[in-house]
């Protein structure tokens, strides 16, 4: 049993003043109380719980890349996705399974400094570097899961069904590690993944397909309908305009046209990016209760395009974040991009208009948090709730902008002018993961990642 007492909770409903929090020894919450600060002499963990923010997207490996593939030396040449993803490539043809494993615990940790306690990893460097599955199928993604035991923080491995290297295309040499050349392939793929998350009691499994270009039509379908259908299905897509105008040549539909005349897309699918999107498909989409997974930081640095968020609140779509690449780990940064993207195109400040209490800043952590919840397979909507995990991000109640705001504006101060400075604690499943920025076991994680690093020899 421990008790953790806050100046403040945020709950769906707003702010909650001076309220306990006490969990069982799995981080369970047992109550959820009220005190007077005047007469409670315990020691108040100074500050305001935030329900822990969910990273909907990240590919782990790629943070030993982040900030790289900056320097723009051909000023002729055009430097686009394409251009970023064979640098990418190179990275995942060199990482072996400790270099894979040291990368994501630094990331994890990394993670847990920003107010995340839950990650879904989009995962597809599967085999080795020959292109050979490892004698454990799941190797690598069972490293991804030590990683996060390490750390504390909960993961959902989505082992990802890669198959083709474009639309019509064979994969190609670089994408060897990827590739699950059938649906049974995948399937055995999925099961020793579903297996090595048995391995740490805050890992579950997820499932997806890397994209409409990744897979064939025929198996994408297949997947989708006769796959376990509950687990979250996640995929890439429209992220480019080339994707877009591929598939229409060898579709004859767009990817979001073609998923939903296709394949049943419900509650249970997060679509990644999403962002070339038609007026119809976003209704469509909107209406089938999919998510969208947006990747602000990510979509900016690559240059992919913005994403029609203030038409698809219109139709009332339900959306979360991700870090994707790692190039961005501030989820309020990510929340800041996203909205900036439609004010500085609409010359409108309020995105969220179509949401009923009117505050912006209210309605991104509660958009965010319950859609990236669900993307982890968590349907829980109550931000704290007896029964549920204790999962929360601790803001310092002593930075002056918190400290001078009235309840009623801070969730909007903490989304629009806080950083990550404001983090005081992170407490992952009943347990303070980080404090005052630092985890625990901060110096030797550094060090592993460094050592990493310094093999791979690519920063
Ligand atoms: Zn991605």
């Amino acid at each position: 049993m421990k008790t953790y007492l806050f100046k403040g909770i945020l709950q769906n409903n707003g702010w909650l003043p001076n309220m306990g929090i006490t969990v069982n020894t799995v981080g369970t919450v047992t109550d959820i109380f009220s005190f007077d600060p005047n007469i409670q002499t315990q020691q108040v963990l100074g500050g305001y719980a935030l329900p822990a923010f969910q990273n909907a997207h990240s590919h782990a490996f790629q943070y030993a890349m982040a900030g790289l593939a900056e320097r723009h030396e051909n000023k002729a040449a055009q430097d686009d996705f394409w251009g970023w993803r064979e640098a990418m490539y190179q990275l995942a043809l060199s990482l072996d399974p400790d270099q894979m494993e040291a990368v994501a615990t630094m990331l994890y940790t990394e993670m847990a400094r920003h107010g995340y306690t839950n990650v879904a990893e989009f995962h597809y460097v599967h085999h080795d570097k020959n292109g050979k599955p490892y004698a454990n199928l799941a190797e690598m993604g069972s490293r991804l899961i030590s990683a996060a035991k390490t750390v504390g923080l909960g993961i959902t491995l989505v082992p990802i069904f890669y198959q083709k290297g474009g639309f019509g295309l064979e994969p190609n040499e670089r994408q060897r590690r990827f590739i699950s050349p059938t649906i049974e392939d995948y399937l055995k793929l999925l099961e020793a993944s579903k297996a090595a998350c048995k391995h740490y009691s805050h890992a579950n499994i997820a499932m997806g397909i890397h994209s409409m270009r990744g897979v064939e039509p025929l198996d994408i379908v297949e997947i989708a309908k006769s796959g376990p259908q509950d687990f979250p299905f996640h995929i890439h897509v429209s992220e480019q305009k080339k994707e877009v105008a591929d598939a229409m040549e060898y579709l004859g539909k767009r990817p979001v046209q073609w998923l939903l005349d296709n394949v049943g897309l419900n509650d249970r699918f997060h679509l990644v990016h999403a962002t070339h999107l038609s007026d119809d498909e976003i209704a469509r989409l909107a209406k089938s209760k999919t998510h969208v997974v947006l990747c602000p930081s990510t979509e900016g640095n690559l240059g992919d395009g913005l994403f029609p968020l203030r038409k698809y609140e219109e139709h009332g779509g339900k959306w979360s974040i991700g870090t994707d690449s790692h190039v961005g780990l501030s989820p309020v940064e990510e929340l800041r991009i996203l909205d900036y993207g439609q004010r500085l195109t609409s010359h409108n400040r309020n995105s969220y208009s179509y949401h009923t209490h009117g505050d912006s800043g209210m309605h991104a952590l509660e958009m965010a948090t319950l859609s990236g919840r669900k993307a982890m397979g968590n349907t829980t909507s109550d931000f704290f709730k007896i029964g549920q995990p204790l999962n929360a991000c601790v803001i310092d109640a002593s930075a002056p902008l918190i400290a001078s705001s009235s309840m009623e504006n801070l969730a909007s101060t903490i989304v629009y002018a806080g950083d990550p400075s404001l983090n005081l604690n992170t407490i992952s499943h009943g347990q303070l993961i980080t404090r005052a920025g630092v985890h625990q076991q901060q110096v030797s994680i550094t060090q592993t990642f460094l050592s990493a690093m310094e093999t791979l020899k690519n920063r």
